[in-house]
């Protein structure tokens, strides 16, 4: 086929697995429309990496989409180095385009910029309050800002000028959790009886459940402060722009706003790792395993994905494709797995697919490991070496340039033996996949998140027991 593949990223977290939810539910609503051929996802802190997205890609043709609310240092620096652009710095309206590992990459603005961001606001303002009336409420309009990065103000200003232009409020005002003008000052900063709260943020969490509710005294989505200096007032506060359904419009919006190359074919490697991957399943006799999966065909056709653990169980959930990604996501105990290879797939589930969604039901599961094993297969998989991805952290995490091998190898033993993939980054060996017949066979060609969180941990807590 033809189309056009689309990578929607986010930032994700090691420890909490409801950080993704918003990306997972815009990229399942974009590819419900059906209007590129595929739609990825893919996060910083969590698999599938920002670094193994363009080797998932369908199409030549490919466009990112940070699903960021505002410019600053993840679209502008890390973004742009993970996926191997040049360019460092705000991203210009027109979007960066260049070619990447044979492919076409488009990489855009977050969403959060597009002027369409006032329609979200003001859809989120009428949940909370419905009938407002413009002459005695106020809205705030509330981002995180961080006090150095004018960039990162941009999104939020322009919203709320837009808002102020369409006369709906009496007043519109900009505050911020971390820099001035700030939010704890807005009994000062507005007039009006009502105002309505309104978090600029990508997702809820930490912030938009706990300190902002806490730090301004709010009890619900509605508080009364009878006594205040000029008057009783009530505040009105709403959930997070970044997870109103709406925001999938403006996604598409900014993906249309920005095509103009025609529709590309499949990648040959492409096409290649799915035929791989469906031989394989076919010709061992009783399934293939992968990791900790057992793939097993099933009379029609299709395939039954399951724990290996569970081989010959009759009374297992039947999972969907389209949330097997998020019910492996976590261990039994309900720990996030961020990086899925780690050994703790839960039990207790089955999912069945068709041959056609066998390929997308293992990448639920196990991100990037088909693509990864079949470039291994064909001497095509780059690995890179421990010294370059330590120079490419940033932030706190530049530390880890500092790691001798001694601290890597630590890290190691404390991350790698839990994992399921082999790191031939680190000079280990690694014999077939499990394409060709070895169920442990699972490349990794590059430290993951997990491997550099341990790195620094390492060097902390080296710091923090002297040698005695
Ligand atoms: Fe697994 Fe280690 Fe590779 Fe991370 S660096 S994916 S823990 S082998």
């Amino acid at each position: 086929g033809v189309g056009r593949t689309l990578i929607l990223l986010g930032h994700g977290s090691h420890l909490n697995a409801d950080s993704a939810a918003a990306v997972r539910r815009h990229a399942r609503a974009v590819r419900a429309q059906g209007r590129f051929g595929e739609v990825l996802e893919g996060y910083w802190k969590e698999e599938p990496s920002l670094r193994q997205l363009l080797r998932l890609a369908r199409f030549r043709d490919v466009t990112v989409v940070p699903l960021f609310v505002s410019e600053g240092y993840f679209t502008g620096t890390v973004i742009p180095r993970e996926l191997g652009f040049e360019w460092r710095g705000p991203v210009p309206p027109g979007g960066l385009s260049t070619v990447l590992e044979g492919r076409r990459v488009h990489y855009t603005r977050p969403y959060g910029v597009h002027p369409d961001m006032a329609e979200v606001i003001a859809a989120r303002a009428t949940e909370v309050c419905g009938e407002w009336s413009p002459e005695r409420t106020a809205l705030v309009v509330l981002g995180h800002g961080t006090g150095r990065d004018r960039q990162s103000q941009q999104a939020i200003e322009q919203a709320a000028a837009a808002l102020r232009g369409r006369g709906r409020f009496a007043e519109v005002q900009a505050l911020y959790l971390d820099q001035a003008p700030r939010v704890d000052d807005w009994a000062a900063l507005t007039r009006s009886p009502d105002v309505v709260i309104v978090p600029f943020f990508a997702s809820e969490g930490w912030h938009t459940q706990d300190t902002i509710p806490h730090d301004l005294g709010l009890t619900g989505a509605v508080t009364e402060f009878p006594e205040l200096p000029g008057g009783p007032r009530r505040v009105f506060y709403s959930r997070p722009v970044g997870t109103h359904p709406a925001v999938t419009r403006v996604i598409v919006r900014l993906v249309e706003d920005s095509l103009d190359a025609p529709l590309s074919p499949e990648e040959p490697a492409w096409r290649a790792a799915g035929e791989a991957l469906l031989r394989a399943a076919r010709s061992s006799g009783g399934g293939l395993s992968v990791g900790e999966v057992q793939v097993a065909p099933l009379p029609g056709g299709g395939f039954d994905l399951r724990s290996q653990e569970d081989a010959g169980h009759s009374d297992l959930t039947p999972v969907a494709l389209a949330d097997l990604a998020a019910w492996t996501g976590r261990t039994a105990d309900g720990a996030h797995r961020p990086i899925r290879t780690q050994r703790s797939l839960p039990r207790g589930w089955r999912a069945e697919v068709c041959a056609g969604e066998l390929r997308a039901a293992l990448h639920a599961v196990y991100p990037a490991v088909l693509e990864e094993a079949s470039a291994w297969e064909n001497g095509a998989l780059p690995v890179v070496p421990w010294a370059d991805t330590a120079d490419r952290q940033s932030g706190l995490y530049a530390a880890v340039q500092r790691a001798g091998p001694a601290q890597v190898a630590r890290a190691r033993s404390t991350t790698c033996t839990g994992c399921l993939r082999t790191p031939l980054w680190a000079g280990e060996p690694l014999g077939t996949t499990f394409l060709a017949g070895d169920p442990q066979g699972l490349p990794c060609p590059e430290a993951c998140t997990l491997l550099v969180a341990a790195v620094r941990e390492e060097l902390s807590s080296h710091q923090e027991t002297p040698a005695q």
